[in-house]
């Protein structure tokens, strides 16, 4: 099979046809010298070029499907070796919303053939914590599936499974167990990574620390990541899964603020502190809901069940905006009884929610987790799930969360928004200040979510982009930070890092991808000879 070149130049490569592009003779050159055990496409790759976002389409070269590692490490080896322009990014799922999983007249590397799980209940010689170790390329709903089978879980999740574990890795990974456990990659023990010089490295946060903490919501900007070895803890059969809603912001945030206050403890815990802890929800999250009867956005999306609330049931003085608690507590099925029941009831006791507003159901525990994938089915059956989702994901402060209450849930947000508003704060101390993900500078944070789809008869794609733009500039202004950001210029990416932090990050590049071949579509360093 032949690729065809801009310049006169062919390559034969097994179980491939002509390319879409046409690629520059050098690097036509380039190819001709990989080794793989797995194959190049150079045709049907328009999936490549598609994310969650559908807001950028940037076709790649080439998509490589690697067998093993070592097929990953040879591409970046020649790619580093040969090619003065080629670059590689890892594509998971392609969950991203701009484009950052795409590599424009590249190589994207399809990381769903990079599968594999392996349970260690007992740990091993080098660790004796239980933990699992996945490939980079797998799904977490498959992580949690193995895993329970041994009884086990990791700790810190995302509210949705079908992403993977190199993708999620490379942002932070933030759900309501994070004020807790800390995100995902406060979580992992070890990892396998493919720097952007094509070698191969076992790294953890004792041995090779610089590149382990630098891939950790790196960006994909230092290596791939092609294993992971991630904690594991005791999985709960069942949860107790309840949502309470109130009309006031300030109370909303104080209840949530005081339910994860207990969990920020660091330092070894005295017996009280452990009681306190097992009084504490495992999952805690918060949303903002109109005051309308929008099934996606008004209050009718709070109960379990459709006729457990009605309008009448809501305050006379509620304003247009409303908020919901979403907390579990995990269980087994022989904890069932009064006292599970006692302990619920004494952790919602100090609760101010709107008494006839809270609504409970128990579910197992992966029911729970993996929750959102009935909504993507449900959608999917109304062709609602593949249109376009500009969505903004924020940090902000504690001490901005109330302002940012009155100016953006109050002011900016449109009665029929189009999708779930996510508000819910972290601890920062959960998170490794050596990892890259960015986060304010202060203990408490919010991660704030607007998850919005353009469908056809919204207000369409460029007006929410605008709306996005405004809220992120009032973002900014309260000091707030962007999660999984999207920046064109590089002022904006030192702003948001801030100068020290820049100036690691900018080291780290030199360090670990000095030709600057890798993750591309994060758009943060021009491909360098
Ligand atoms: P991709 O989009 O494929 O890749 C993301 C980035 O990581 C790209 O730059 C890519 O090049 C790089 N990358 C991919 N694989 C690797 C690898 N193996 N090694 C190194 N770099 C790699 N995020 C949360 O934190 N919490 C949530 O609750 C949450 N919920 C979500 C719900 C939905 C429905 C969706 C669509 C996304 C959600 N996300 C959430 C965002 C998600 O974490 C990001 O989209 C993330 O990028 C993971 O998606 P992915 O696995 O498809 O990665």
């Amino acid at each position: 099979i032949i690729i065809e070149c801009s310049v006169e130049c062919s390559i034969e490569l097994q179980g491939t046809l002509p390319p879409t592009y046409k690629l520059e003779q050098a690097d036509c050159t380039a190819l001709e010298l990989l080794k793989l055990n797995g194959y190049l496409s150079f045709h049907g790759i328009s999936a490549a070029a598609r994310d969650w976002g559908l807001i950028k389409h940037m076709p790649p070269a080439a998509v490589l499907h690697p067998d093993s590692v070592h097929d990953i490490a040879e591409l970046i080896r020649v790619v580093a070796s040969s090619s003065s322009n080629l670059t590689v990014a890892a594509k998971g799922p392609g969950h991203s919303v701009n484009g950052q999983a795409q590599a424009d007249k590249g190589i994207v590397i399809e990381m769903s053939t990079m599968r594999g799980i392996q349970v260690m209940p007992h740990g091993d010689e080098d660790c004796a914590l239980p933990f699992v170790e996945a490939n980079g390329g797998e799904l977490w709903v498959d992580v949690l599936e193995e895993t329970l089978k041994k009884g086990l879980a990791p700790n810190s999740w995302t509210d949705y499974l079908y992403l993977s574990v190199g993708g999620t890795l490379s942002n932070a990974g933030v759900s309501g167990q994070t004020f807790r456990h800390g995100p995902q990659i406060s979580n992992i023990l070890q990892l396998e990574v493919v720097t952007g010089k094509g070698e191969i490295v076992i790294c953890s946060s004792s041995k090779q620390p610089e590149l382990f903490h630098a891939v950790l919501g790196g960006l994909g900007q230092f290596g791939i990541i092609t294993k992971a070895r991630i904690l594991l803890e005791p999985a709960p059969q069942n949860v107790r899964w309840t949502r309470a809603m109130y009309s006031d912001f300030e109370v909303f945030r104080k209840d949530q603020e005081m339910l994860i206050s207990s969990s920020a403890t660091t330092t070894s815990m005295l017996a009280d502190q452990q009681e306190q802890l097992h009084m504490t929800f495992d999952f805690i999250e918060g949303f903002v809901v109109m005051n309308t009867e929008d099934p996606i956005n008004g209050w009718k999306s709070v109960p379990f069940s459709p006729d457990q609330m009605t309008a009448s049931m809501l305050p006379p003085d509620a304003g247009s905006v409303l908020y919901y608690l979403e907390i579990t507590v995990g269980y087994n099925l022989e904890d069932v009884g009064p006292a599970l029941e006692e302990r619920v009831e004494k952790m919602l006791a100090p609760l101010n929610y709107i008494p006839s507003l809270m609504f409970t159901t128990d579910v197992s525990y992966f029911k729970f987790l993996n929750r959102v994938h009935d909504l993507e089915l449900n959608l999917r059956a109304h062709e609602l799930w593949d249109v376009p989702h500009p969505w903004l994901n924020l940090f902000v402060p504690a001490s901005s969360i109330t302002t940012f209450d009155s100016l953006v849930f109050k002011q900016l947000v449109p009665v029929e928004f189009g999708g779930p508003i996510l508000v819910y704060p972290v601890n920062r101390n959960k998170w490794d200040s050596r990892a890259a993900t960015v986060v304010p500078d202060e203990e408490v944070f919010y991660l704030v979510a607007f998850l919005r789809n353009a469908l056809p008869s919204g207000p369409g794609l460029e007006s929410m982009l605008d709306d996005n733009a405004r809220i992120l500039k009032i973002c900014e202004e309260l000091r707030g930070k962007q999660y999984l950001p999207r920046y064109t210029e590089e002022e904006q990416w030192k702003l948001h890092f801030g100068a020290d932090r820049w100036n690691a990050f900018v080291q780290h590049k030199h360090m670990f991808d000095p030709q600057a071949i890798l993750a591309p579509g994060q758009n943060i360093f021009p491909r360098r000879q």
